[in-house]
């Protein structure tokens, strides 16, 4: 018979309810002691923790230590999940108690000789058991989530989204509104810069009312839920219960315009609308903007890093009248027909945008039969590689034909743009000069002129 039995309980929060309180399992343990005849027990009690979330408990600790200082010779507990859920434990404990020569260990739930093999594999069982349930927690919420995301419904959790009501399956239409004028501009070639002052401006916040910084926008365009796409841990899946706010084609240039590694993140608004555009009239070198006597100007310079003759200046104000041109440009018949032209040249663009669809639509499928166990992870990923490489190069191109989009709504709209011009963000304006003119050649000047004369200013249309 023991000497000094020890009885052990726990409170978990896992199983609320069941009457397993540490008052019902220690009078519970004390009834059984008393029943077996051993002398009272020393009682160790560890309030409040689930033993698998893997955190101290003292209490527990306190047995072992006392085991192996053989100042406990007996354990009784309620259920063998209360002394530990993970099988580490477990071993740790029946090492313990062999070493101290412990060998009752009484459950009230089945009782095992721990030094015997049979109640040690009981035990194991016991625990492995406990552990899957706990396994089984988890697994059951990974499994509600991936069912979520299977039927194209929001996983809930956080702040809602921006553009959506709370419960995320409807819109919230200014500021979904708002997302299409960002994605737009976006498209036309403004910076996330830009974007994040004309937010500002806007006096328009994020949903937890903060200010929005280029980080964010740039996250809430990559965004897959604002094209009415599901996405599961980083990879889309399928179509979304709630609606499409930009199209999905949309959102595809945008992802591959932010995520070209050639752009520059954070760069700062220009200050030049013609910067890079304007060539020497005189040698061909591209001219560079400067101060000189205070004024903005172009000009050609000398030097290893310019390479130019130095012969050419131009003041600043060639870009009203660049502007101007360009805004004519935009209101005549040629430009109409040149542009319907083109599209008609990027009849391979219909056909990039078709292939990027089918690709996408075997992606979904893939994923479905994934989701419904028709082919395993691995056989997943690897079918999914090579969709991908393809997916990413032609939504590559995709993007690189976005610069057509600066002039859409432009064209043969040209006097809403000429009111707006002036007080038009340089940013917005540069794309539209860009997207029509390949470059400006600008020819020597009389010296002593003040005023530009427009036969100077050679511009070379790209539309
Ligand atoms: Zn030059």
């Amino acid at each position: 018979m023991p000497a000094t039995p020890a009885i052990y309980a726990r409170i978990s929060q896992d199983r609320g309810g069941e009457g397993l309180g540490t008052q019902r399992q220690l009078a519970d343990c004390r009834a059984e002691a008393e029943r077996r005849g051993w002398p009272a027990p020393v009682e160790y009690v560890d309030d409040d923790t689930s033993a698998y979330s893997g955190k101290v408990r003292p209490q527990y600790r306190a047995m072992l230590d006392a085991i192996r200082a053989g100042d406990v010779d007996a354990v009784v507990v309620w259920h063998m999940d209360r002394l530990h859920r993970r099988p580490i434990e477990l071993e740790e404990f029946a090492d313990t108690c062999t070493r101290a020569g412990v060998k009752d260990v009484v459950t009230l739930h089945g009782e095992f000789d721990l030094g015997s093999g049979d109640g040690l594999l009981v035990a194991r069982l016991m625990a492995a058991v406990a552990a899957n349930e706990s396994d089984a927690k988890s697994r059951r919420t990974k499994r509600k989530q991936r069912e979520l995301a299977e039927r194209g419904l929001p996983s809930g959790g956080g702040m809602r989204p921006f553009g959506f009501t709370p419960d995320r399956l409807h819109l919230d239409e200014a500021e979904a509104a708002t997302i299409r004028t960002l994605a737009s501009r976006l498209l036309a070639g403004e910076p996330l810069v830009s974007l994040v002052r004309w937010l500002q401006d806007s006096d328009i916040h994020t949903v937890t009312g903060k200010e929005w910084r280029t980080t964010t926008v740039r996250n809430l365009l990559l965004s897959p839920r604002i094209a009415g796409l599901r996405e599961h841990q980083g990879q889309v899946i399928g179509k979304a219960a709630w609606p499409a706010i930009i199209t999905e084609e949309d959102h595809a240039r945008i992802v591959a315009l932010l995520k070209d590694p050639a752009r520059r993140t954070n760069r700062s608004a220009r200050a030049y609308l013609l910067s890079g555009l304007l060539r020497c009239g005189k040698c061909g070198s591209k001219m560079v903007t400067g101060r000189s006597r205070d004024r903005r100007r172009y000009m050609c310079r000398t030097g290893p890093d310019f390479g130019g003759c130095g012969g050419t200046m131009i003041s600043a104000s060639v870009e009203e009248l660049v502007a101007e041109a360009v805004l004519y440009r935009l209101d005549t018949p040629e430009l109409a027909a040149a542009i319907d032209g083109q599209q008609r040249k990027d009849e391979n663009s219909a056909a990039l945008s078709e292939s990027i669809a089918a690709d996408a639509a075997q992606l979904e499928e893939l994923a479905g039969l994934y989701a419904a166990k028709a082919i395993t992870g691995p056989e997943w990923v690897t079918a999914r590689t090579a969709i991908d490489a393809r997916l990413k190069a032609n939504r590559a191109r995709q993007a690189s034909q976005a610069g057509s989009t600066a002039l859409a709504g432009h064209i043969g709209n040209a006097s809403a743009l000429r009111r707006e011009w002036p007080q038009t963000n340089l940013s917005r304006q540069v794309p539209i000069v860009r997207a029509l003119i390949s470059h400006i050649t600008i020819h020597p000047g009389t010296p002593g002129v003040r005023t530009i004369d427009p036969a100077r200013v050679g511009i070379t249309w790209r539309v």
